[in-house]
């Protein structure tokens, strides 16, 4: 079964997004973990939450992805940044325990000419410092396009990230069709190529989750602008490709393309339709 979900609103809650994702043809779906330009997080409903862990479990969903604010940024040069940082981090594990044993999802940040490897030592410094083995969540370092001075553009980064990392048992990777492919990775004619790369470097077993993505920019542009299923420079043969690949086949697959709840509902109902089994 084709495990796919898109990014929901969390303003009404677990339950309601439990509800549009079914409305969808849905069994996971993403979501904030507070407003993405940061501030505070609202404290979770109990009744909501138990609502929505019965709900999953009779349609059998699949893993959810949480989503880390994109203020948040590990290696900023402002210390009082990187320490919101590990607040905002940690703060989001001890509130994921309420919904356990999913993945939280962050962009490993930006080095703002600090340099990557400064960058990537304050990055493992606040996971270091925010994941605790209590912790069920599985945290997820997102693969980025390369756009100014982001870390996680190579499989090479990330796998130095993750070397650093104490509790590396909980630590994946989700990989975002778009960016990889602005970042130079060919997912469209070579495949294979780019998931054996993805092995050697970084593992396999730590791939743990998809945002799928068509791209309107190019191969290697490091532009980052997603587009629709199948209207992108990636393309609907690529995109089934991918969705099929015996080492993808079974991955949540979110969708982060530029569209309301209908057209969602659509992209799925395509993309089911391309899924074999
Ligand atoms: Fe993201
Ligand atoms: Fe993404
Ligand atoms: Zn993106």
């Amino acid at each position: 079964m084709l495990n796919i979900g898109c990014h929901l609103s969390v303003s009404k809650g677990f339950k309601n997004m439990g509800d549009e994702a079914i409305s969808i043809g849905a069994n996971t779906f993403q979501f904030f973990t507070r407003n993405p330009r940061g501030g505070k997080a609202k404290d979770l409903d109990e009744k909501d939450i138990e609502a929505f862990l019965k709900l999953a479990e009779e349609n059998k969903f699949a893993k959810l992805l949480a989503h880390a604010p994109y203020t948040l940024n590990a290696c900023a040069a402002d210390e009082s940044k990187r320490e919101f940082a590990i607040q905002t981090f940690e703060d989001d594990l001890n509130r994921l325990q309420k919904v356990p044993n999913n993945l939280y999802n962050f962009h490993p940040g930006s080095h703002v000419k600090q340099g990557v490897d400064v960058g990537i030592e304050y990055i493992a410094d606040m996971i270091n410092k925010a994941l605790k083995p209590e912790h069920t969540t599985t945290v997820l370092l997102e693969t980025m396009a390369g756009k100014g001075t982001e870390i996680g553009r190579s499989f090479e980064e990330i796998r130095a990230i993750i070397d650093k990392v104490e509790l590396k048992d909980k630590m994946g990777v989700c990989l975002d069709t778009c960016h990889v492919f602005d970042a130079g990775y060919d997912i469209v004619n070579d495949l294979d190529g780019v998931l054996e790369e993805f092995d050697r470097v970084i593992g396999i077993d730590r791939l743990k989750a998809i945002h799928l993505n068509d791209s309107v920019h190019g191969f290697e542009s490091k532009k980052d602008r997603h587009a629709k299923i199948g209207e992108g420079k990636i393309g609907l043969e690529a995109i089934t490709r991918i969705i099929n690949h015996p080492k993808l086949r079974n991955l949540p697959f979110l969708l982060e393309t530029p569209n309301e709840l209908d057209g969602y509902a659509k992209e799925i109902e395509l993309l089911k339709s391309v899924y074999n089994g």
